[in-house]
């Protein structure tokens, strides 16, 4: 039995600007999800009204007024939890939580934030920042270099396996040291010399890091034996 339920774009009323148009993309930002669920939501008529404006880069575009969505806003869809009409990612944002549809939804928003990922840190400056910690850059500066965060940098290293992988790579340039120092990955170099006439930071490159982790590895073998 269908039911009626608050339009998807209800909780997001707040956010339109009734004087701009939307298109899909943009309405695909605006309720943070991917641009195929916002089309999935225009197939099954709950995006009436669009009309084709050119877009800037040739072609034609589907487009709403601010206006049109916030009247759509207001206006509750009739919808029954179908797995077999409605793709799980649209059936979560009406309301369905069952597993299917909350993984949907997870996977939907972890491909959407890593499409943004590509857009605000993309591979060329990738490589440039890779290419500027290698010539001993340190990461911030790099990334102020690039013009990122140092938190996107290390936020992307976790969960990008290849460019964590070449992040430690061109890190072993940065060792306070040198990496050819003979300290270079060992717990002084790790430490630093506070008390040292010219005092020395701890060193935070790749080889003193590696050193750290080797060190806490046999720390928790240790503890479980
Ligand atoms: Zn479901
Ligand atoms: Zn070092």
């Amino acid at each position: 039995m269908p039911t009626a339920r608050p339009h998807p774009l209800a909780e997001y009323a707040d956010c339109i600007d009734p004087a701009r148009p939307y298109t899909v993309r943009q309405i695909a930002d605006l309720m943070e999800m991917a641009v195929s669920s916002v089309s999935g939501m225009a197939d099954y008529g709950w995006l009436p009204g669009s009309s084709m404006k050119p877009h800037r880069r040739g072609g034609r575009v589907r487009t709403w007024t601010g206006a049109q969505l916030l009247r759509l806003a207001r206006r509750p869809v009739r919808v029954a939890y179908d797995h077999g009409q409605y793709s799980p990612a649209t059936l979560y944002r009406v309301g369905c939580r069952c597993k299917v549809c909350t993984r949907a939804h997870n996977a939907d928003s972890l491909m959407r934030r890593r499409a943004l990922a590509e857009e605000t840190f993309p591979t060329d400056k990738r490589l440039l920042l890779v290419a500027l910690i290698r010539g001993a850059t340190p990461v911030a500066e790099a990334a102020a270099e690039v013009g990122v965060t140092p938190g996107r940098v290390y936020g992307r290293a976790a969960w990008d396996a290849d460019f964590a992988q070449q992040l430690d790579e061109a890190g072993w340039a940065l060792c306070v040291l040198g990496q050819d120092d003979p300290r270079c990955g060992t717990g002084g170099g790790y430490r630093g010399d506070s008390r040292a006439e010219v005092p020395r930071p701890g060193c935070r490159g790749t080889g003193c890091r590696e050193w750290r982790r080797d060190r806490a590895q046999q720390e928790r073998a240790g503890a479980s034996s």
